[in-house]
Order: C-alpha cells, then structure tokens, then sequence
C-alpha cells in the first residue's frame, strides 16, 4: 500500500472515529451536561423503589400471565432507570388474582413460577445492587388457608354443648371466632354453627387473632423462611387493621414485628400501610418500624395532585413546600431516623396521569415533586410512562405496556375483569427511544436523585424569603452538606430567584417538564415554567 494510501486510511478512520465520538457522547447514549455528573448511590434504605404486580408486568413463558421469570427479564430495565430498590406485591399461593389472601405463606404462587425462580430473581436483583422486600400480608389470611380450613373443620365438629379450646384445636385461637352473630357486617358464619368469624376486607379473608402467642410465632417463622432465601425486608400490608380503630395496639404488633425482624436482620426494611391521615399514621413510626407510606402527598386529592391541579395559597408551591417540612416534622416526634415513605398512586388507587388530565408536561412535573422528595420514594410500575387505569381496582393493575402490539413478547393480559385500559401515551418501547418522553424525565429524576444523596437523605428547610407562590424554595441538608431545590410550578411563567444569599451556589442538575433549561447568572436562578432546578456549593456543581 502507497505511502499516501496509508496517510488516508489512517485520516478516515480518525474521521470516524471523531464522529463516532461525537455521536456518543450526544444522541447515542453516553451523556453530557449534568446527567454525566457521576452517581452517589449509597447503600442504605433510603432508595428509589418500584412497585410491582407481577400478574400484569411481564410474562416469560406465553400464557400471557406475568411471573417471577418476567421480572427477571425486566431487571435491567429496571436497573437502567435508576431504581435500586423493588416491592413485589403477593407472590404467594392465594385465591384471588391479587393474591392478598394467603393460602401458604412458604411458597411461591403456581402461575409466577417455582420458589426455584425466587431464588434466581434474588440472586440476579443482588447483582445489579437491587434490595427486594415483598409482601407481607398478616392481617388476614385466605379463608382456604390450612390454619383457617383447620379452625372451621373444628367448629363443625365440636359436639352439643362442648366448648371449643386451643388445647383441642390450636388453629381456633388464630382468628377472630365468636359464638352468635355479632351485630356487624364484617361477621361470617362458619358453616352452619352458631359461630361467626371476623372478615374486615371480605369473607374470604378472615382476620388473625394477634392475641395468639402460637401464631406470633409461625409468623416468626414466616419472616425467618423468606430472609433466608434473601429478601431485603417486607412491605407490611394494612396494619392499621390488626386492630381497626386502635393504633395503640397496631403499633405493639409492629413493635414485635420490628424487634423479632431486625434483632436477626439489621439492615432489614419494613414499610407499612397506614392507609391514614398524617397525625395517625406519624403515631405508627413508634414501633420502630422504618417507614410508613406517605398518604399525605399520594392519589388524587394529596398534595401533589393539589398543588398541580388546584389554585390558591393553599395549593400553592410554597404549600408544597411547607407540607415538605410539615411531613417531616410530624414523623420525626414519633422518630427521629424516620424514613418517610412518599409516593404518588400504588395498586389501590388511580393512575396519576388521569389526575393531570393526560398533560404530558403535567404528567412529568408531579413526578418531580414526588421523586425528589426525602426519604424511599415508590413509584408503582407503569407509572413511569404514564399509563391509564381508574375505576375498579382491576383497571389500576393493567397489563405494563411495553408495546403497542399486544402480542409481543412479555405482554400479558391484565385481571380477568379488568375493563379494557386505552394507554394515551405511548409504549415503553417507543418511549425509551424518546428525549422528551415521560419515560426519559422519569429516568432524569431518578439520576438527579442518584447524583445528590441530599434528596433522599436531607433534611429539608423551607428558605422563607422566597416570596412568589409559584416557587418552592428548599434546603436539604445531610452529612453538614446543604443542597438548595427550586421548583417552579407556574404552567406558563419563566421565573427568576435571586439566591446570592446562599453563596456561591452552582447548578448541580436540573429537569424541565415543560422544555427548555434552567441557568443561572451572577447568583440568579432562571426556571423555565414546569422545572426543577438542584443548586449546591460551586466547588461541588458542575460549571455550566
Ligand atoms: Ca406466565
């Protein structure tokens, strides 16, 4: 080959690889400004959780039910947005299609897959730095339960006149038996005896006695069996039911669940379902218990949904803010290394993207108010591209949709009586592909969160001297490090926040809902309308 030859091979493959280069590092992945600042992911129990119904989310062997092989196959794709954490709702053998209603609490459901696939799902969540709890449901359990099936079958047996004991029949004192109808709608006779046992969801779902010392122990055992096959902790379902209306008694049950559980697990994680106000649901952080769901700011008349879609002072982002400290405040009287527990909507309630009236941009900044609250924040599967689903709880469990042909791989079909779900925004697939999708905003708010383990873990103070409504003005503070957030939640108006006061602060990260970026000059801020803007001491921002 000629000398000059060479010289023009070598130029061209330069060439292309500047080009190349050029090409990564902007459209092609690899990313530039302030989303190639490097994560901080610490490894605690302040994560960035996603909820998931494994019978909707994704299928693995085309019966078109999801199942624990699904998932696994989604873990990258979970990993990749961010998430370091997964809540997997009931994965053991029940009666329903939810599978709250337990009929064997060492085993994995049929139709999700082996307890063989557990372990691999275990095993493959540890490799990417994933902490999986799951369901725990020990307020009730199915009425075909062994336990219950044994209880009943005891009752019908017992002779004329003979009372029943736990001597005889120590299933008897696991539930809520009483002789004569009680006068109560949540009361179901046992065959054709005179006894009646208590059922708060249904009939099917007889509650527990707590009372009993022998089923504190098999539930002892429960927690045992499932730490040991590697879970990260437990998602407690409806505590406030052990006992309904008394928290004083809800909260001892905790506090024997928490001791026995972190006794041998330390850095296990438990959050509750306190389906409650903020001042019941702060009085449950005395058991010792991690977090509780933070039902203040969630579904559709909660704060987020209020600052976006209503108007006034009380809906305004400076209430958002103060409600920020507010939360804060109240679990931290009960104790103090609370982890709150925010989240948007969860399988109980509507899709949030019907809350914003399907505006994309409105879609995105509820979002931002939610992930980068403190704490573990939950963010329910599907939400993350904005997915349709009211009315019965069936519709709020449809099929994740990760394509718009309902016959690619992993779709499923959803509950049997499901109401067909219209997706208004696209596919995943088509939204993985898309800078401004709600899936890429997402994916940015979680990276911001990443970046900057202030927003989990600060505490956070409202900066009073910023006076317009439309502007929540925060600090974070963790590890004597203090990061300042400004969110503008004008749907129309640029803002500008003067913020020399602070000192020399530096754009760390920013997200705009609504397009455009966020700059700042000589110590003031300018937020295009719908963004978020992340500021920290100039040594530690990047330039921008
Ligand atoms: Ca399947």
């Amino acid at each position: 080959m000629k000398r000059r030859e060479r010289q023009f091979q070598r130029a061209l493959v330069l060439m292309l690889t500047v080009v190349l280069t050029v090409c990564s590092l902007t459209a092609c992945g690899k990313e530039t400004g302030w989303r190639a600042r490097e994560v901080a992911v610490i490894d605690d129990n302040y994560r960035t959780w996603y909820e998931i119904f494994v019978y909707s989310f994704c299928d693995s062997d085309g019966d078109q039910v999801g199942d624990l092989q699904g998932v696994i196959s989604k873990l990258d794709y979970i990993a990749d947005m961010g998430f370091n954490g997964i809540w997997l709702m009931p994965i053991m053998p029940a009666a329903s299609y939810h599978k709250y209603d337990v009929k064997d609490y060492q085993a994995i459901e049929a139709e999700y897959g082996t307890m063989g696939d557990f372990e691999q799902l275990v095993a493959e969540c540890d490799k990417r730095g994933i902490k999986l709890i799951i369901d725990l449901v020990l307020n009730h359990t199915s009425s075909e339960h062994p336990w219950f099936v044994g209880a009943c079958d005891y009752l019908e047996s017992l002779g004329e006149g003979e009372e029943p004991s736990a001597e005889a029949c120590p299933y008897y004192e696991y539930y809520n038996f009483v002789k004569g109808k009680p006068n109560s709608d949540t009361w179901y006779q046992v065959g054709t005896t005179d006894y009646y046992y208590e059922g708060m969801f249904w009939s099917g779902m007889p509650d527990v006695n707590f009372e009993s010392e022998a089923l504190r122990r098999e539930f002892e055992a429960i927690v045992d069996f499932w730490m040991e096959k590697g879970v990260g902790g437990f998602r407690l379902d409806a505590v406030k039911e052990f006992y309904s209306g008394s928290t004083g008694k809800n909260v001892e049950v905790l506090t024997w669940l928490n001791d026995y559980v972190k006794a041998a697990y330390p850095d296990a994680y438990m959050v509750g379902e306190a389906w409650e106000g903020l001042n019941t649901y702060a009085q449950y952080y005395a058991s010792g218990i991690d977090s509780f769901f933070n039902f203040e700011f969630a579904g559709p008349t909660g704060v987020i949904t209020k600052t976006m879609m209503f108007s006034g002072e009380t809906n305004s982002a400076q209430a958002y803010a103060k409600a920020l400290v507010r939360v804060q405040n109240a679990i931290r009287d009960y104790r103090a290394d609370a982890i709150d527990a925010p989240f948007f909507v969860n399988h109980d309630m509507a899709r949030a993207a019907g809350y914003m009236q399907y505006d994309q941009r409105k879609v995105k900044m509820a979002a931002a108010l939610n992930i980068l609250m403190s704490g573990s924040v939950f963010v329910y599967y599907g939400e993350e591209i904005g997915m349709t689903g009211s009315g019965k709880d069936e519709n709020k469990r449809a099929p994740m949709y990760w394509s718009a042909d309902a016959q690619a791989e992993g779709m499923t079909r959803g509950p049997l009586d499901m109401e067909p779900q219209e997706n208004q925004f696209a596919s995943a697939e088509e939204q993985m592909k898309a800078a401004d999708s709600i899936y890429s905003f997402y994916k940015d708010a979680i990276l911001l969160r990443n970046q900057n383990p202030e927003i989990a873990r600060g505490t956070v103070a409202r900066l009073e001297d910023v006076a317009d409504l439309d502007i929540a003005a925060i600090s974070k503070t963790y590890n004597e490090e203090t990061i300042y957030l400004l969110y503008n939640i004008s749907e129309t108006e640029e803002k500008q926040v003067a913020m020399q006061q602070y000192g020399a602060l530096g754009i760390a990260g920013y997200l705009c809902a609504d397009g455009g970026e966020v700059t700042m000059k000589d110590g003031v801020v300018t937020l295009p309308s719908y963004s978020v803007v992340v500021l920290r001491g100039e040594a530690a921002a990047d330039r921008q």
